[in-house]
């Protein structure tokens, strides 16, 4: 882990005892800054919007005691203050901040003059041109030590991860910025504990500069994203079975590392879109069973087919291909029909 910066703790802080409980377990890891969000952006209101300045002398607590630096999500100029005045030594600015250009001027207006390191996070959408405005917000504002965290983005009809990781945007990010180091956040892309690992895996093969983990002394039991948080042991454990390889490229990615990721991501969108697909093929079958008609209906099998190779041929892709193709999808989506209306007999 020599190379690689690791920022961990809790989604929020919660209370005294869980922040320092937290720092407890990870102080004997290589840990950079100990992360945990005082004020908390929530989708929906009514939810624990984090415990506000009560929790900014824990995190000092922290690092009396653990001589760990700490780190915390700043989203106006009030909370800028209030960090700075508790001697917070990084600052990262949320997903849902970084959508805002005014919001992350004033942000980069209040830290004129004090150059603490700044993190930033991707914006929630897919919008490479937002995430490097916000950068170039706080380069101007006179922030030297900056940093990219990559989190993943909210895209609709995603299934597998709460925030699809679409790896060509901060491949690109790079390119456009080589000298930013570029972090990787698998716990809101993953959403989940076991995908973490696979997440944290690919940020190393890509060359990543490290990892940020939302770490809980009891995950279940966390206020916010207990779904995706690890114990520190956990923590420590998935580390030490992450592979890292010696010789990075430096910031700039090879083409053919860029184009495979951008191949790995875009085979994960085709095998999330063919889940969608039987998930619908099982919704149609029992229509089918309710109205007692057969699962062939030829005639729609005939016009799908066609039209969805003139769509193909829209975008100069081969006949025989994609008729290949989507007969293999007609012939599974038939199978998981047949079990609907197996069921639904064995049910009568
Ligand atoms: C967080 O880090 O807890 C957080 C709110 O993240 P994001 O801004 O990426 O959603
Ligand atoms: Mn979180």
């Amino acid at each position: 882990m020599e190379d690689m910066l690791l920022i961990a703790g809790p989604c929020s802080a919660e209370s005294r005892a869980q922040v320092l409980e937290t720092a407890k377990g990870l102080a004997g890891m290589k840990v950079d800054y100990f992360r945990a969000g005082i004020w908390k952006p929530r989708t929906q209101p009514g939810a624990f919007e984090g415990v506000g300045r009560t929790g900014l002398p824990w995190l000092t607590e922290v690092s009396a005691t653990y001589g760990l630096k700490t780190c915390t999500e700043v989203a106006n100029a009030q909370h800028v203050e209030d960090a700075l005045e508790a001697g917070v030594d990084m600052l990262w600015i949320g997903a849902r901040t970084t959508t805002n250009p005014f919001q992350v001027q004033t942000i980069a207006d209040s830290l004129a003059g004090v150059n603490l390191p700044v993190a930033v996070k991707n914006p929630t959408h897919p919008d490479l041109a937002l995430w490097s405005g916000a950068i170039e917000r706080l380069a101007r504002a006179g922030i030297r030590n900056l940093m990219a965290v990559h989190r993943g983005f909210a895209v609709h009809g995603q299934v597998k991860y709460r925030n699809a990781p679409l790896w060509q945007i901060p491949i690109d990010f790079r390119n456009a910025h080589p000298e930013i180091p570029m972090i990787n956040d698998p716990s809101h892309i993953s959403g989940r504990r076991d995908l973490l690992a696979d997440v944290s895996q690919m940020a190393m093969d890509l060359a990543f500069d490290g990892l940020m983990v939302e770490t809980h002394p009891d995950p279940d039991a966390a206020w916010t994203d207990a779904a995706q948080q690890l114990t520190p042991a956990a923590l420590k454990e998935m580390l030490a079975g992450l592979v890292l390889r010696q010789v990075k490229e430096g910031a700039v990615l090879d083409g053919l590392a860029s184009l495979r990721a951008e191949i790995n991501m875009v085979d994960e969108a085709i095998i999330e879109l063919f889940a969608r697909r039987m998930g619908m093929s099982k919704a149609i079958g029992k229509h089918k069973v309710e109205r007692g008609m057969t699962i062939l209906q030829n005639k729609r099998w005939q016009e799908l087919l066609a039209m969805n190779l003139e769509k193909g041929q829209q975008l100069g892709l081969d006949a025989a291909f994609l008729a290949d193709v989507f007969k293999a999808v007609h012939q599974a989506s038939i199978s998981i029909q047949r079990s609907v209306m197996r069921e639904g007999r064995n049910g009568e």
